[in-house]
């Protein structure tokens, strides 16, 4: 869309002179709300939306003031995929819970994936056959229970010689064989023409054929949002921007409250729990220190970096699947959205951050492998986006320096003072997990006995397979957002023909998913960010300017955040 036509199309929401910058420079917080105001209807809608919200911040905060002598049944620390899904399996066997995040809902390891929801062809060749029974069987859950997010994607292992085609037939029988009644599809072995033909861009010379194999596929931040609001939505109570700082103890040693700080205002509150559970994957060796001093290490971060190009570079549905590459490490191109993702890469690390860094050795062994498949080679300069993310492996304790060996399976481990930690594993067991985790409390009688729901708990009404309507990552408020849309059909043009998301949406997500800053809705609540990096830039202006329009933010903090995400982007360009 022309930038110069925005006014007309775009009429409530656009200043009627000018481009972005202008819009900036002009925005005036003080005559737009004087001005909503004298609109009696369009105050009140927003005072029902600010009710209705799925999640508000302000809202729980001023209920945790209001009832500080609460006492939680569970306070759940860390906000990915396995606090989430702890959080959730809580709430819905009726305990009191609360969750806290120190930064935004999966701003960690759980929006960094590689987007597969799998029983994991490699650890079937490493011989962790119940790791990869349990993976398979979790995948045909969240396939069933969440059909908005996850879908069947067909991989395609192409093949070289005779014996890797006998070879990789066999044993992909064998994951067919280990995902029982909840197989997505069988496995074959198809000729040189047939894997040519799905994957037209593959590296022909000395291909001998390939096998078609199926595993699931998701958005994994936009999980993380619909546990979240689901949470919310059965009586729970989720926060993010929430750091945990301290443990307390009773005079018995008992862990009975901790300290907590709110990074929006400041301020520290002392909360009551008769349970607390740390769910902080890379992070969990600083809460049990926090626990006890002492604690030895635990966790074993391993960097996963992957990079993201254009769909012209695969031109096919099918993903391929590399097994073994030059350095023995298992290598995906999968078409994500509109684009292709491709990783991932396996680089021991000794320190932890929430914003890990791609080194480029990394992205050139990316590069490189990518060439040797490809035949439209992709250069540095054609990378869209490159990001990384932190394994939180469970160390292995006789060979602490290794990352590969290291099971992929997760640990629950319970201290003196009753602390509950749950490290490890995958996105794809996060149910599992969290039905373990708790079942754990209940076995060591610091919860009452309540049975675990969320084994066929659908995060949508909506019917399986709808995944191809975009909206539909919204699941069940998809139709809110269409309204929205048929109300003012302007909303529903997308800020960038680059990228598919539209004002509308951003509208949607400030008012019910607890966005904080730009970042929380370009990198996650949108996937902007992971999709292509540069474009996300060029839209963050009139993002934050929307953000600050709902929030009644001045322009400083929209300067302050557009700021901010630039620098954010250079890490993953
Ligand atoms: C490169 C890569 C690719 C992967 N691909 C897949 C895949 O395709 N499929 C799959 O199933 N799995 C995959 N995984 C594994 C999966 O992503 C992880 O197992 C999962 O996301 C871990 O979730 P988590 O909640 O344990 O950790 P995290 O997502 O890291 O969440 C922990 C949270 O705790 C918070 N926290 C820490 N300290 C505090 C505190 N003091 N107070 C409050 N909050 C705190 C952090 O901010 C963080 O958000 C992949 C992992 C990596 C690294």
């Amino acid at each position: 869309m022309p930038r110069s036509g925005r006014g007309v199309l775009f009429p409530n929401l656009i200043p009627p002179n000018g481009d972005i910058a202008k819009r900036q420079r002009g925005f005036n917080h003080q005559e737009k709300s004087t001005e909503d105001l004298f609109d009696i209807r369009k105050f009140l809608r927003i005072i029902i939306i600010k009710i209705r919200s799925l999640m508000n911040r302000r809202k729980y905060v001023e209920d945790l003031k209001k009832q500080s002598e609460i006492v939680w049944d569970i306070i759940v620390i860390g906000g990915g995929a396995t606090g989430l899904g702890v959080a959730h399996d809580a709430v819905l066997r009726g305990y009191k819970t609360l969750l806290l995040e120190q930064s935004d809902f999966a701003k960690a390891t759980s929006s960094r994936s590689t987007k597969l929801v799998h029983g994991g062809v490699r650890y079937m060749a490493q011989g962790d056959l119940f790791l990869v029974m349990e993976a398979l069987h979790e995948r045909g859950l969240m396939l069933k229970n969440a059909p908005h997010l996850t879908f069947n994607q067909e991989f395609v292992i192409p093949v070289y010689t005779l014996w890797d085609a006998f070879m990789y037939t066999v044993g992909l029988k064998f994951y067919d064989l280990l995902s029982g009644r909840l197989s997505m599809g069988k496995s074959y072995f198809i000729n040189r023409e047939k894997t040519l033909s799905r994957l037209p861009l593959l590296q022909s010379k000395g291909l001998k054929g390939g096998i078609v194999y199926h595993d699931g596929q998701f958005d994994d931040s936009r999980m993380a949002f619909a546990l979240a609001e689901s949470c919310a939505d059965k009586g729970g109570m989720v926060l993010n921007y929430f750091k945990v700082t301290n443990l307390i103890k009773d005079g018995n040693g008992k862990i009975n409250s901790i300290r907590a700080v709110d990074i929006a205002s400041g301020d520290e509150f002392i909360l009551r729990t008769k349970l607390v559970i740390n769910a902080t994957g890379i992070f969990a060796d600083e809460i049990a220190r926090m626990d006890n001093p002492e604690s030895k290490p635990t966790i074993r971060p391993s960097q996963g970096v992957h990079i993201v190009l254009d769909k012209s570079f695969l031109q096919s549905n099918s993903a391929i699947m590399i097994p073994k590459t030059s350095d023995g490490r298992v290598l995906f191109a999968i078409p994500w959205y509109n684009e292709v993702v491709i990783g991932t890469t396996d680089t021991p690390l000794d320190s932890i951050s929430l914003e890990p860094v791609a080194l480029e050795k990394e992205i050139n062994f990316i590069l490189q492998t990518a060439e040797k498949y490809l035949v439209n080679p992709p250069r540095r300069q054609d990378v869209l986006c490159i990001y990384a993310g932190l394994r939180p492996l469970a160390a292995n304790p006789d060979n602490p320096a290794s990352t590969r060996e290291v099971s992929r399976r997760h640990k629950i481990t319970l201290s003196p003072s009753g602390l509950l930690t749950i490290i490890g594993g995958k996105w794809t067991t996060y149910r599992r997990m969290a039905e373990e985790t708790i079942d754990r409390a209940i076995k060591a009688g610091l919860l009452k006995e309540a049975k675990c729901v969320t084994y066929d708990l659908k995060l949508t009404k909506k019917s399986s397979d709808i995944s191809t309507e975009r909206l539909n990552i919204y699941g069940d408020h998809s139709i809110d957002i269409e309204k929205m849309i048929s109300e003012n059909p302007s909303l529903g043009i997308p800020i960038d023909t680059r990228l598919p998301y539209t004002r509308a949406e951003i509208l949607w997500i400030c008012r019910n998913e607890m966005p904080f800053t730009l970042e929380d809705i370009l990198a996650r609540r949108t996937r902007s960010l992971f999709l292509n990096a540069g474009v996300s830039a060029e839209i963050a202006p009139e993002v934050a300017w929307l953000m600050a329009r709902e929030f009644g933010y001045d322009q400083k903090w929209q300067e302050e955040q557009v700021y901010a995400y630039n620098e954010l982007v250079k890490n993953y360009l």
